[in-house]
């Protein structure tokens, strides 16, 4: 049985919020076996703290919301995909914001944070929920499914009306090396024709052609690191969202899932243990 791991010492970064657009320092502290990954409001009185898990998500649009009491945060998936494709089960995540860095919009900069800290094994057994049978969340035109495997495996199609992206489909056995290497990388995606939208919404107010593939029309605005860099983004927040079910062995199959498909079978993977 593999063993808990934190952080060896702390490492922190600064930058914007994807929606808020406000800057926030976030800093990352070793912690002790059983704490999971908890997200600390050092900005506000008291302190209060919220856990990565399923039961705590209070928000699924165009990001993941985590709520306990007063503290709330959010777009944190990409933070969380690096966590648990590296392995790092314990960590406290101080931030002075509700939102965590937009970086580059990936998980790539995480990535290579969590490997400055350093990564240690502690002295107590990883938890592995084993899928033992399938769980479904549907809607009428999307799913997302977990079949029981030996291993953590994502398959996953994305459908986009653009000329420029379509039908995408990416599967990968997810490790830390083929993350690294496959996944981390990969970038949120927007379109200008929502952006206005959006900002009236309160919503992409970081966003930049520096830290979001941007669509125009036909064109594309910033150049892509993958061709099928939409798909692997994608694959990248199923990761972030069903670490919030802690770590899992099974693997995923999905159909245009976001967000809101992604947290609710993470809730139903802790209901089934
Ligand atoms: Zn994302």
């Amino acid at each position: 049985m593999p063993r808990q791991s934190t952080i060896a010492t702390s490492a922190a970064i600064t930058g914007i919020g994807l929606h808020s657009g406000s800057s926030v320092s976030l800093e990352l502290r070793p912690a002790k076996t059983g704490t999971g990954i908890v997200f600390v409001r050092a900005d506000l009185p008291g302190k209060p703290r919220v856990k990565a898990t399923a039961t705590n998500v209070t928000g699924t649009q165009r990001a993941t919301t985590l709520e306990d009491g007063e503290a709330k945060v959010f777009t944190v998936e990409h933070l969380l995909a690096a966590f648990s494709a590296l392995g790092v089960d314990n960590c406290e995540v101080e931030m002075t914001a509700a939102e965590p860095p937009v970086t580059d919009g990936s998980a790539l900069p995480f990535v290579r944070l969590i490997q400055e800290a350093g990564i240690v094994e502690q002295n107590a057994d990883c938890q592995y929920t084993i899928i033992t049978e399938a769980l479904t969340v549907r809607m009428p035109d999307k799913f997302i499914a977990i079949l029981p495997y030996d291993g953590f495996r994502i398959s996953f199609t994305s459908v986009n009306p653009h000329p420029l992206i379509g039908i995408q489909y990416g599967d990968y056995e997810i490790t830390s090396n083929s993350f690294i290497q496959e996944v981390a990388s990969a970038r949120t995606i927007g379109f200008m024709h929502e952006v206005e939208a959006l900002k009236a919404q309160g919503l992409a107010l970081g966003g930049s052609t520096e830290n979001v593939v941007v669509y125009d029309g036909d064109k594309v605005l910033t150049p892509l690191r993958f061709s099928d860099e939409l798909v692997r983004h994608k694959i990248l927040d199923v990761i972030g969202d069903l670490a919030l079910a802690g770590r899992i062995r099974g693997h995923v199959i999905a159909v245009k899932s976001s967000h809101a498909l992604n947290t609710a079978l993470a809730k139903q993977i802790l209901a089934s243990v």
